[in-house]
């Protein structure tokens, strides 16, 4: 299977790249075989090749992208939409700009439900935006930080959409607030993620596989297509900001140590659709198994939510008294 990612190219009035409101839409095309390639709305039309459609418009292969299809099973490419972008989440906290601002991302949220406790019916979703409010309401306490949620409700974001909130905010600091599941429902502990090419382990790369599973275009699930989406390549641009990333993610395993119980080692890298805002650092938090049901007990909880805030907003003051002290 070949995947590419091809980056939304315009450059914007005066020259600045801006990429914000030029949304990547992420168009999967597969041609015959397989049978069972993608669900409706995009009927086959050309013997062979699915019928991508952006905002509604038929959007054509380009013929270099064509030919490679042609020559493989499956290739997923990335098209600039014409979509306005999302608006932007308030933001809380000091009216200082020059305070750091915190951008805490619920994982998934609306028609995704993330992973779900078979036993109990508990829903990644709704964990997610608990935590992602526990930890927004912990910082706000100390006064010191901006913070922004992509998502305060049920609500559905592509993983661009995520990320790109924070970069047009000017967040300094991307969180992503996730619950793992496993098959052994004796899997337990939190464990931490920053973006790399190449996954740290086989469990890494099932993490990834299944977060990046949360992408739909114009409702195409593209969960067929999960290792084609991981396979992201890295820019050189975005070294600096993994470097900080990795720094950030040290400072949590230590700094929330004795309030999330981390898995050893917590530290992991992954190919995460949702950390790869080239300039602003990126952590993807995964608090615990909610599909153990102790871990999903924990993280459920009031108690449980506040102590995984309480270490987050621990690492997150020390990152940033680092950083202005450089
Ligand atoms: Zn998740």
């Amino acid at each position: 299977m070949l995947a590419s990612t091809a980056k939304s190219g315009g450059p914007a009035a005066g020259g600045q790249r801006n990429i914000g409101p030029m949304l990547l839409l992420l168009a999967v095309i597969a041609i015959a075989p397989p049978a069972a390639a993608l669900p409706s709305p995009a009927a086959p039309r050309a013997a062979g090749l699915m019928d991508v459609r952006v905002d509604g418009r038929a959007a054509p292969l380009p013929a270099r992208m064509a030919r490679r299809a042609r020559q493989t099973h499956s290739i997923t490419v990335a098209i600039p939409a014409s979509a306005p972008a999302i608006g932007l989440p308030p933001v809380a906290g000091p009216d200082n700009p020059d305070r750091p601002l915190i951008m805490i991302d619920a994982g998934h949220g609306g028609h995704d439900p993330g992973a779900v406790n078979a036993t109990h019916g508990w829903r990644e979703k709704d964990v997610t935006l608990s935590i992602a409010r526990a930890i927004r309401t912990a910082l706000l306490r100390t006064g010191r930080f901006r913070v922004a949620l992509t998502r305060n409700e049920d609500a559905y974001l592509i993983l661009q959409e995520r990320y790109d909130l924070a970069r047009r905010l000017g967040a300094d600091l991307f969180l992503s607030v996730h619950a793992d599941a496993a098959a052994n429902p004796d899997a337990r502990g939190a464990s931490i993620y920053t973006l790399s090419e190449v996954a740290s382990d086989r469990e890494a790369a099932r993490l990834a596989a299944r977060e990046n599973r949360a992408d739909i275009l114009n409702g195409v699930n593209l969960s067929g297509q999960s290792s084609a989406v991981s396979n992201i390549l890295i820019d050189l641009t975005q070294r600096d900001t993994m470097g900080r990333s990795s720094q950030f993610a040290r400072i949590l395993e230590r700094e929330g140590a004795s309030l999330i119980p981390f898995q050893k080692p917590a530290h992991r890298f992954a190919s995460l659709i949702v950390l790869k805002s080239p300039d602003t650092p990126s952590v993807l938090l995964e608090t615990g198994y909610i599909s153990n049901d102790e871990d999903g007990g924990l993280i459920r909880s009031a108690a449980g939510q506040r102590r995984i805030a309480d270490g987050v907003v621990r690492a997150i003051t020390v990152y940033f008294a680092r950083a202005s002290a450089d």
